[in-house]
């Protein structure tokens, strides 16, 4: 074992750095990928541990050069189909831009041919569309670490956006920052479960009778403080699920019941950040600066490093934006500096995956707010949507 489970992130260092090819990833009875190392091959050499961020984290941190505080603004795209496509307001899109314009490379996420994630590597422009949105489940970093470190070396820039776990795990297995490397992490609520993900879908895809077309976590079509999940099907039919009556959705913000156990106790909810910018939903910008925000997305953006300011100044003509503070930032968004909190469902839905379907795990332990109970939820957010445009008015 390299670290204890509850710690690990998979974020995959040790199996980039060993010089054995002995470290494999392998999936658990919850759908989520740990470090196995086969003892035969293993010379004992230590490296895995001597980098592994869960242990060395606070120490490796102090060696990179991070604002005190970071510089916050409020930000999205000018270009409107873009803004719509993205999760919030398309400021990775236009990140990306920047390098994928100059033929130099970008690492992200992407759904693979099964609809799991995976982080890619690309000089293409045409992969920006598959790299855009955010999907909401745990994405592999595959041999990415050393396919960057490649390029990093050739000389070429490389723009790479992942979880903050991941971000940790790219710079451990580096050693060191490269004037080349620019990074990008979220604000992250937790990674859910492959496994359950793969439920998801397939229930989807028996109920609908069709296989799918397309995945868009925080559609937009209903606005974005809706949080849609939209799905298109092969056979031209689409759903759309909103935050209440999505069961995914249900069990990932209101239940928490299938992220990865590390993620209820997060290493990286603190300033400085782990990367050189920061994205994340600008939730509670129509308090802030009503005037930026039409319910299409507007981007939070923290600029933890000279290099993330510099990469900001870039982008300044093709985007609107304008600065706020730490404080407003983290008025609308507790995971900033919060773990979500685990509670008991999580434990019953990992103990029943084998056993019961996706659809009975959802009524069972992540069930979908109904009668009285979707009323009263839903006259409770009108109430605070309502406090919020009064206090919009009277600061006028
Ligand atoms: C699992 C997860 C949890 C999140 N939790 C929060 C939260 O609690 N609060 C908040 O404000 N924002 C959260 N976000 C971030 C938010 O959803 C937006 O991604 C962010 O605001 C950037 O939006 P964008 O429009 O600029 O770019 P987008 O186009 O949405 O960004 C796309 C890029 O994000 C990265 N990405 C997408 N999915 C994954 C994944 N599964 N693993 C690693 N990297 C990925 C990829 O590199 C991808 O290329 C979360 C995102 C994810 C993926």
């Amino acid at each position: 074992m390299i670290v204890e489970k509850i710690k690990c992130t998979g974020c995959g260092a040790c199996v980039n750095i060993c010089p054995k090819d002995c470290i494999k990833l392998e999936q658990d009875k919850e759908g989520f990928l740990y470090p196995k190392i086969d003892e035969e091959k293993c010379i004992n050499c230590g490296l895995c541990r001597k980098i592994c961020p869960s242990i060395n984290y606070k120490e490796q941190a102090k060696t990179k050069e991070r604002f005190k505080e970071p510089v916050v603004m409020a930000a999205f795209t000018n270009q409107n189909l873009i803004r719509l496509d993205s999760t919030s307001g398309g400021i990775f899109t236009e990140l990306a831009k920047v390098f994928l314009n100059e033929n130099e490379y970008v690492c992200g996420a992407i759904y693979d041919e099964n609809w799991l994630v995976k982080h890619i590597v690309t000089n293409k422009l045409e992969d920006l569309e598959k790299l855009r949105s955010s999907k909401y489940l745990q994405s592999r970093t595959e041999f990415t670490f050393q396919e960057i470190k490649e390029k990093l070396n050739e000389g070429k820039k490389v723009f790479v956006c992942g979880t903050p776990c991941q971000i940790s795990g790219l710079y451990a297995y580096l050693g060191n920052d490269y004037d080349n490397l620019i990074t990008c992490d979220f604000i992250c609520r937790g990674v859910n479960s492959p496994k359950i993900f793969l439920g998801y879908i397939e229930n989807l895809q028996k109920k609908w009778n069709s296989k799918i077309k397309n995945i868009k976590f925080k559609n937009k079509t209903k606005g974005w403080h809706n949080f849609s999940t939209k799905i298109d099907f092969e056979n031209g039919k689409t759903y759309i699920g909103s935050r209440y009556t999505d069961s995914y959705m249900v069990g990932y913000l209101n239940y928490n019941c299938f992220i990865r156990p590390c993620c209820y106790e997060c290493q990286y909810k603190e300033l400085p950040r782990v990367a050189d910018i920061t994205l994340a939903d600008f939730w509670g910008i129509e308090l802030i600066s009503p005037e930026m925000d039409n319910d299409t997305g507007t981007s939070l953006v923290l600029l933890n490093s000279k290099k993330g300011y510099e990469l900001f100044n870039k982008i300044k003509s093709f985007i609107t934006y304008k600065e706020s503070s730490i404080k407003d930032a983290m008025k609308g968004n507790a995971c900033l500096f919060n773990s979500v909190e685990k509670k008991e469902n999580r434990d019953k839905v990992f103990e029943n995956i084998d056993k019961y379907s996706y659809e009975k795990l959802s009524k069972c332990f992540f069930p979908k707010p109904t009668g009285i109970k979707f009323i009263k939820l839903k006259l409770r957010l009108y109430i605070i949507e309502l406090k919020k445009r009064v206090k919009v008015v009277l600061k006028k």
